[in-house]
């Protein structure tokens, strides 16, 4: 028998010079002010530990528009924008072992070796080949198709019948409330809690809170819309800062202050607010992303013995938070206000954009 001939066809996804013509959709940053929704090249499989993910539904965080206003310079113009999402492996790289062509993923926010330093302790946010760098250093999940580096690691499977929108909030929101509020907050049965801006983060922290049954939850913010939805989260008490002075109702309300109070926006007047609002003993766990430097009251602090806490997400509490929402016991869905298909994005950005406007906490975009 002879050996059989292969015709050497030529692959039609390639040219000749090898590269893909294969295009795609996405969302690209295009320097300060600038984003758009235009045909680019589809991600192809670069490494051997990389997976190639279909998106099924993204969203937006307020990351997203920190890049978008300038405050980012270390994510350069070209880049896909986006971090989370949920989607369906469409090809591994050949050292894949956890996942497969078919399977529904959740995609987290950091990517993650699994070997190095940092993820030897679960702080994956520090990963020596990793950490956050989806649509901030590498093409992002705001398109048809994404690239995973270290997918094993990177990527979680989705169990069969589970709503996948609600998942969506496993990518960044609830690990980042859950770990940067709760778990560095120490939150307590018993506490009593304050939540300063109630976004979507602010939002997250008040869910997660409630697996460690704090005895009151404040929540604070200047829209009276998130605060009604706040109540409907299980916040005990809610003040409007713009009408009330939060500090003064928080120190008159409780003996001498909060057990733990969390940071949600980032900004310096709510950093001010927790470190008012703190008991002797207390937790303040900042979450904030901060453009620029608080006056810490150090001199008032250190003899309160007061724990300060701050940092970027781990994710590693993420396999327990997704049980938590596949059981029902949180229903982050319901911070789902508003949907739009992938082409209505940028329209999507600007609701985001103004969420008091537009009364909006997530949106979904659906590819
Ligand atoms: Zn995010
Ligand atoms: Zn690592």
């Amino acid at each position: 028998m002879s050996t059989p001939v292969i015709p050497t066809k030529k692959n039609p996804e390639t040219t000749t010079s090898g590269e893909s013509t294969k295009t795609m959709k996405g969302l690209v940053y295009g320097g300060p002010g600038k984003i758009e929704w235009k045909e680019i090249a589809k991600p192809k499989i670069e490494k051997s530990t990389d997976a190639l993910v279909k998106i099924l539904k993204t969203t937006i965080c307020g990351t997203d528009l920190g890049i978008l206003h300038g405050k980012t310079p270390t994510c350069v113009p070209g880049t896909t924008l986006g971090h989370e999402g949920v989607g369906i492996v469409e090809e591994v790289g050949a050292s894949v072992r956890n996942f497969k062509k078919g399977d529904h993923v959740i995609i987290s926010c950091i990517t993650s070796d699994g070997t190095c330093e940092y993820c030897k302790k679960q702080m994956y946010a520090h990963c020596e080949d990793g950490g956050w760098i989806l649509g901030h250093l590498i093409n992002g999940t705001q398109a048809e198709y994404v690239r995973i580096p270290h997918a094993d690691n990177s990527m979680y499977p989705i169990p069969k019948g589970a709503d996948e929108e609600a998942l969506v909030m496993l990518s960044d929101i609830l690990p980042t409330g859950h770990e940067i509020g709760v778990l560095n907050g120490c939150v307590k049965p018993g506490d009593t809690i304050a939540i300063v801006g109630a976004g979507p983060i602010g939002m997250s922290v008040l869910l997660t809170s409630q697996f460690y049954s704090p005895s009151k939850i404040y929540v604070i913010d200047l829209d009276e819309n998130r605060l009604k939805m706040a109540k409907t989260f299980g916040a005990t008490d809610t003040i409007n800062s713009g009408t009330e002075d939060a500090v003064k109702k928080i120190l008159a309300e409780t003996k001498d202050g909060v057990d733990v109070a969390i940071e949600a926006v980032g900004a310096p007047a709510t950093f001010d607010i927790c470190q008012h609002i703190v008991k002797p003993g207390g937790h303040i766990a900042n979450i904030g992303v901060h453009g620029k430097s608080v006056d810490l009251q150090i001199q008032n602090l250190w003899i309160r013995n007061i724990t300060i806490t701050m940092g970027l997400v781990n994710t590693n509490t993420t396999p327990m938070l997704l049980k938590t929402v596949s059981s029902g016991k949180i229903e982050p869905k319901k911070l789902i206000t508003h949907h739009f298909k992938k082409d209505e994005i940028l329209r999507a950005y600007e609701v985001f954009g103004n969420p008091s406007k537009e009364n909006a906490m997530k949106v979904i975009i659906e590819f």
